[in-house]
């Protein structure tokens, strides 16, 4: 009951398509005219093999090691966000001179080479107290603090309930600074004015920790200059460990149009998307050797500049049967090495054909219901008494004849005849390099360049080719690459 393909068989193979996802046109220039520099230190830079500071692919910016060292002793990600510049000289609105100076998504980092060696070498920007203005505040009366609410007689002004929780635990004075107003409401949100940022408050996410979220004021304050800001961009496995004989996903996200190119263990594969959103798929062979594959995603902005993400791909050992089958005599000349090969020149290139956009959408269908696993995905065969010298690249359902198969996602079919070893064939199409395929049908009830949905009949069960009783053989290939195709019916992917 089944096809057969070497173990030594090496289907690597995914064709390299990349699409770029939107039209790539320069940027606006958002001339301003107190814009001071030719190229604003907001354009990203490619990755630089040696280069020092710690990279940051997200926005294409290095941050300098002293800034990295505070940036990740003081909350990172979630205290300060990405950073929108290089590291450049600028003076500093609080004092008026001139220092190393980098902007975060919500702050403003200026470098004191004369506290060097202690906590004061690196500074936040008073962003706060700068985007506040001169707006006067009136003090709330002096009271003695208590764990519900703190006064500071510093500025004259007070903390309470869920800013004063989240202003203790993620920094405090260092990060924040003093409150230099009480909360109140403004544009519809109550916030509170610190002289280092500005805290929201979100009931709708009441109970996550995004109910107290910071003002993005780096940000704003390069808005506000009108310097383009680079594209925020991430870049992930999911998952980034992974089972031989299932896939993985590359995914990235970004908040303005790039195009991705994702590289896996030496190809360029097909990533879809609509330039915000991307996709890649990346398989992983049932006898795939364990440990890390090199996955890198490049992500070009609307400038042009590429940033590089380096990531790991964990590949961990599954528990595969191991069958042994007879073959009955009249189907031995199915053995044949050579018809199967055959066979597999003939299909091999439908499964290498990619159609550059995803045709599936959420979880797949198991084509037959009420069938019995007969063969698991991934088993190691052996047929007569021969060694074992194949695997099983599907899952065969066992389950009467004539009983109806429908197309597990929605998608176009390459290929619907008759074969020698498979039967009677359907092959579909996903997009992407995703294909799924039935064999052993008693009849096709679809042909070629067929479009069909997901759960629509596509021909009966049966017993044609290489079959020792009524079956489906159901594969779901990426590329070359057989998949388990449980995965993809108890998970949408991505
Ligand atoms: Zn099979």
């Amino acid at each position: 009951m089944k096809d057969r393909h070497r173990l030594t068989k090496t289907c690597l193979l995914i064709v390299c398509v990349v699409m770029l996802f939107s039209a790539i046109s320069p940027a606006a220039p958002l001339a301003s005219a107190s814009a001071p520099a030719a190229t604003p230190p907001t354009a990203s830079v490619p990755l630089q093999a040696g280069a020092a500071g710690h990279y940051f692919p997200e926005t294409g910016h290095y941050v300098p090691t002293a800034f990295y060292g505070f940036w990740s002793g003081h909350g990172g990600l979630p205290a300060f966000g990405y950073p929108l510049t290089e590291a450049f000289e600028e003076k500093s609105p609080t004092d008026g001179k001139t220092y190393l100076t980098q902007y975060f998504e919500r702050a403003r980092f200026e470098h004191h080479p004369e506290f060097a060696g202690t906590p004061y070498e690196v500074e936040l920007g008073h962003l706060g107290s700068e985007k506040l203005g001169g707006q006067s505040q009136t003090r709330v009366t002096p009271f003695a603090s208590s764990a519900q609410s703190a006064y500071f007689p510093e500025t004259g002004h007070s903390l309470a309930n869920g800013f004063k929780y989240f202003w203790e635990n993620n920094g405090g004075l260092t990060v924040f600074g003093y409150p230099i107003t009480q909360e109140f409401r403004e544009n519809g949100l109550t916030v509170q004015y610190f002289e280092r940022a500005r805290f929201e408050y979100h009931p709708e996410l009441k109970g996550t920790r995004y109910e107290v979220l910071l003002t993005l004021l780096g940000r704003e304050k390069l808005e506000d200059r009108g310097w383009p800001l680079p594209a925020v961009a991430t870049a992930g496995l999911s998952p980034a460990v992974v089972s031989q004989g299932r896939t993985s996903t590359v995914l990235v996200r970004s908040d303005k149009p790039v195009s991705a190119q994702v590289n896996y263990a030496g190809s360029n594969v097909a990533v879809a998307g609509d330039g915000t959103s991307c996709l890649a798929l990346l398989p992983v062979e049932s006898y795939a050797g364990t440990g890390r594959r090199a996955v890198t995603v490049v992500v070009t902005d609307e400038l042009g500049t590429a940033r590089t993400f380096n990531l790991q791909l964990t590949v961990v050992a599954a528990q595969f049967p191991i069958q042994r089958f007879p073959v009955p005599d009249d189907r031995q000349s199915l053995l044949d090495p050579t018809l199967d090969q055959q066979e597999w020149d003939l299909v091999q290139p439908f499964y290498a054909e990619v159609t550059p956009s995803k045709l599936w959408q959420g979880p797949f269908v198991v084509p037959v219901t009420g069938a019995e696993v007969s063969t698991e995905f991934g088993s190691r065969r052996a047929y007569n008494d021969g060694p074992v010298n194949s695997y099983h690249d599907a899952i065969d359902l066992a389950i009467d004849e004539g009983t109806p198969v429908q197309s597990d996602a929605a998608g176009r079919v390459v290929l619907a005849r008759r074969l020698q070893v498979r039967g009677n064939c359907v092959i579909i199409d996903h997009g992407l390099g995703l294909h799924t395929a039935y064999f052993h049908l008693s009849s096709i009830d679809v042909k070629e360049g067929d479009i069909v949905q997901k759960g629509q009949v596509i021909g009966k069960v049966g017993n044609t080719g290489l079959s020792t009783g009524p079956h489906l053989h159901w594969e779901v290939r990426i590329g070359t690459v057989a998949v388990d195709p449980m995965q993809w019916v108890n998970q949408p992917i991505p």
